[in-house]
């Protein structure tokens, strides 16, 4: 067969119609394509042969009384246009979350949730979104095995997550609990339209309040407490985080600057009223 005009090495895409099409997954020099938004940006040398998710038929968001189902395949764009439902106070974060990746419509609407989250760049807004409400994430292994874990343990590092050769990330579920608490978001980056160089989400829910950090820190951060703490308590939590994250889009001690800001920005918020629409006077915060 002729090789892809992009990807010269890969010789063959399969499209996965049934779960047992994924076991090929373990073969060497197989990949997931879901969106390829990121792998048709890179050579990839050690790629043969690609198995396409898009054509799974999952349902992209199934949402029940016990939270939201969102399947890997989902688009960033499907999901940020999601209905509201009535109590889920966060609805927002979803939107919120889907603006901060830095990309063209086009680009929106093809990558998926779960390119995202496997992809485990640092701004990967959909591990902050996931990360922020709880989320955990549901792994499918060869032969039938599944397991869950959290999807802020699932991100292990700058590209690195704890699936295992043959696994598959099959969806991601958003409980209840944490869509029905109040949310507060700030971002900012160095450019206007630079990619996240810190991500802060807040959320005051019925567990108490959970503060998330993303892209700023080389795996995802989410630090709990009892209520609204004082300040000084966040500031001392922030403090002991002990690696902050270097790359073109900010230095690290900058990062950890900015973040801190951000951050009682979002307690500040979390501490008062409710407001009309909570935390969108902060999603172009610089
Ligand atoms: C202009 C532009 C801007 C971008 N900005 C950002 C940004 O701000 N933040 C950011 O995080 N990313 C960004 N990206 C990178 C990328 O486009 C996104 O992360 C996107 O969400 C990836 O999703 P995808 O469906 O296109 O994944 P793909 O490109 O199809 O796959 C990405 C990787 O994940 C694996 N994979 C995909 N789905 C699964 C699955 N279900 N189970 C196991 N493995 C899987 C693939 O094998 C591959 O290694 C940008 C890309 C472009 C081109």
């Amino acid at each position: 067969m002729e090789p892809l005009v992009d990807l010269n090495t890969v010789t063959e895409v399969r499209a996965v119609r049934a779960r047992r099409d994924l076991d090929a997954l373990a073969e060497e020099g197989t990949a997931i394509l879901a969106g390829g938004t990121w792998l048709f940006s890179a050579p990839q040398r050690h790629l043969r042969t690609l198995l396409d998710l898009t054509t799974a038929g999952w349902e992209p968001l199934v949402a029940g009384d016990d939270g939201l189902e969102v399947a890997a395949t989902c688009t960033i764009g499907e999901l940020s246009r999601l209905p509201a439902r009535p109590g889920w106070r966060a609805h927002p974060l979803l939107a919120w979350c889907c603006r901060a990746l830095l990309a063209s419509f086009a680009v929106r609407h093809t990558a998926t949730v779960g390119g995202n989250v496997c992809l485990a760049l640092p701004a990967g807004a959909m591990t902050s979104l996931a990360g922020a409400l709880d989320g955990t994430a549901l792994v499918w292994g060869p032969g039938g095995a599944e397991r869950r874990l959290p999807v802020a343990d699932l991100v292990t590092g700058p590209g690195r997550t704890q699936l295992a050769r043959g696994e598959v990330l099959r969806s991601l579920h958003l409980p209840a609990a944490a869509l029905r608490s109040r949310v507060a978001f700030r971002r900012t980056s160095l450019a206007a339209r630079g990619r996240s160089a810190s991500l802060v989400v807040g959320r005051l829910g019925e567990d108490g309040f959970v503060l998330s950090v993303t892209a700023a820190v080389p795996r995802p951060l989410v630090l709990r407490f009892p209520g609204i703490c004082p300040p000084e308590r966040l500031r001392a939590a922030l403090d002991a985080v002990p690696v902050w994250f270097d790359d073109a889009h900010g230095a690290p001690d900058w990062r950890r600057a900015v973040t801190g800001v951000l951050a009682e920005q979002v307690r500040a918020e979390l501490a008062g009223p409710p407001r009309a629409r909570a935390g969108a006077a902060g999603e172009g915060a610089r």
